[in-house]
């Protein structure tokens, strides 16, 4: 996409401290880094969400965050870090081209967990939960 900020930065329009690279995805420093070594992957193809992702992309850009992973472990002596996605705007995402944070984590860095990031939870019965994410799996079963 010819707008797109990462796809930019894929086609090296646009600097960035590459961390690894493939045919297909890209890794690269975060410009405003949580932790020291915070890194972004994108696959190199333009996707909003993993939603519209096909399954071989998938496969090559989790492949390039366990390569990563490992690296920045290795780097920074710790296998401690949070991988993860904002998908969507309310979940934080401000670049619309998919990406997996990596963000090295430390002992006594103040920092919290992935479930930490939001506590909206209204006491609802789990099995109610369930029965509606069941129903909608059958709905789209139903519209194939
Ligand atoms: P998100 O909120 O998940 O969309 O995160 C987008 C991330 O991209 C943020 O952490 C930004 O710091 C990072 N970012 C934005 N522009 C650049 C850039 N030019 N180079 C590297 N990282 C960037
Ligand atoms: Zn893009």
């Amino acid at each position: 996409m010819s707008d797109c900020l990462f796809c930019k930065i894929a086609n090296k329009e646009i600097p960035s401290h590459c961390v690894a690279e493939d045919d297909y995805s890209y890794a690269f420093l975060d410009i405003n880094p949580s932790s020291l070594g915070h890194t972004v992957v994108i696959p190199k193809k333009h996707y909003f969400s993993i939603s519209e992702m096909d399954e071989q992309d998938l496969g090559f850009l989790f492949a390039m965050v366990k390569r990563v992973g490992l690296l920045l472990g290795e780097t920074f002596d710790s296998p401690n870090m949070n991988i993860g996605i904002n998908q969507g705007s309310c979940a934080g995402q401000e670049v619309g081209h998919i990406h997996v944070h990596l963000i090295p984590r430390k002992a006594n860095d103040e920092g919290g967990s992935i479930q930490s990031v939001v506590a909206s939870y209204n006491g609802e019965d789990l099995s109610e939960t369930v029965e509606r994410i069941r129903a909608s799996k059958n709905k789209n079963k139903n519209k194939e």
